[in-house]
């Protein structure tokens, strides 16, 4: 592997990641050791960015020029509307996660649709076909996770969501989205039964993200060997959902894997290179995950 670090100069070009809150984001070490080891004079830094001021930033992006971003919690589905032209998949679902300024037309992508497909895969191989899935949440990464699970071939999708309306919203948009599944919201008086029944289990809620919340998106005590969980949450340590659902037998990942595969498709939008996947997975490792 080679690592020819370009200094900074005029010519650097600008990639960052907008979220409130964003300091836990492991995205500029990932980005930036790709970056650095295939030679591209480029840095990733991080923007804490409030919801009032989404807009006035990414005007900012394109007014200073930057290559491209990453949008995430709370933004995906406002920097949607935000920017000037929507890839089919980003409009289907309505979140943004990936923005490309191409020429000062900021063009709106969502590698999270592709990411998630690939995190499942790598602790289902089998895929998603068929299955009775339960999302917890319904908010821009939740919208990604479904159009996957539908994409993929899942039987019957849930989604809980703390406010409902939301959930019902997502639900009736994606009868529209490919794939023949079904999609419907999961009253609260029945969430146990449908974990219970449910084969795969998927956290995108932010519960998790804060270590000080204690409360679990899911009734962990009825998962079991069959259940295969996939929580979009990471954190230094494998999330408490994750070791509830390992220490009852199922299968989980933690958000991580999601996170190399979405940054990959998010790298090759900006870069236009193939993203050096096990450099990524490293810049993790030595940074102690
Ligand atoms: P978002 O649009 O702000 O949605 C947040 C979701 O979490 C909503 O459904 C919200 O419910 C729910 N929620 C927040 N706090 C809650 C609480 N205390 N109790 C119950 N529900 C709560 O955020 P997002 O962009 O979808 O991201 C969601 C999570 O996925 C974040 O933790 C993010 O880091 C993670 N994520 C990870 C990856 C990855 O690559 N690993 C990719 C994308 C997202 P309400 O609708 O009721 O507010």
């Amino acid at each position: 592997m080679s690592h020819h670090c370009s200094p900074i100069s005029s010519k650097t070009r600008l990639l960052a990641v907008i979220g409130h809150p964003v300091s836990h984001s492991l995205s500029p070490l990932i980005h930036n050791a790709a970056l650095a080891s295939q030679g591209v004079a480029a840095v990733y830094v991080a923007f804490d960015v409030v919801p009032d001021e989404l807009q006035t930033a990414l005007l900012g992006l394109r007014a200073v020029g930057f290559w491209g971003a990453n949008v995430t919690i709370p933004h995906k589905e406002r920097a949607a509307g935000l920017v000037d032209k929507l890839d089919p998949a980003a409009a289907t679902v309505g979140a943004v996660n990936t923005i490309v300024n191409r020429s000062g037309v900021l063009e709106g992508y969502n590698s999270d649709i592709a990411g998630f497909a690939k995190a499942v895969t790598s602790v289902r191989p089998s895929g998603v076909a068929g299955s009775r899935c339960l999302v917890l949440g319904a908010g821009g990464a939740a919208r990604a996770v479904v159009a996957a699970l539908l994409a993929g071939g899942a039987g019957e999708v849930f989604v809980h969501n703390r406010t409902r309306l939301r959930a019902e919203r997502l639900c009736e948009e994606a009868q529209h989205w490919s794939g023949g599944g079904s999609c419907q919201v999961a009253s609260p008086g029945s969430l146990a039964d449908i974990v219970a029944s449910a084969t795969i289990v998927v956290n995108a809620t932010s519960i998790g993200l804060d270590s000080s919340v204690k409360e679990s998106p899911v009734p962990v005590d009825i998962l079991d060997s069959h259940h295969v969980v996939v929580d979009l949450v990471y954190g230094p340590q494998p999330t408490s959902l994750v070791r509830a659902a390992n220490a009852r037998g199922a299968a989980a990942v933690d958000g991580l894997e999601m996170l190399l595969a979405q940054a990959a498709v998010s790298y090759q939008l900006w870069t236009g290179l193939d993203a050096p996947v096990e450099v990524m997975r490293a810049s993790l490792e030595q940074a102690g995950r």
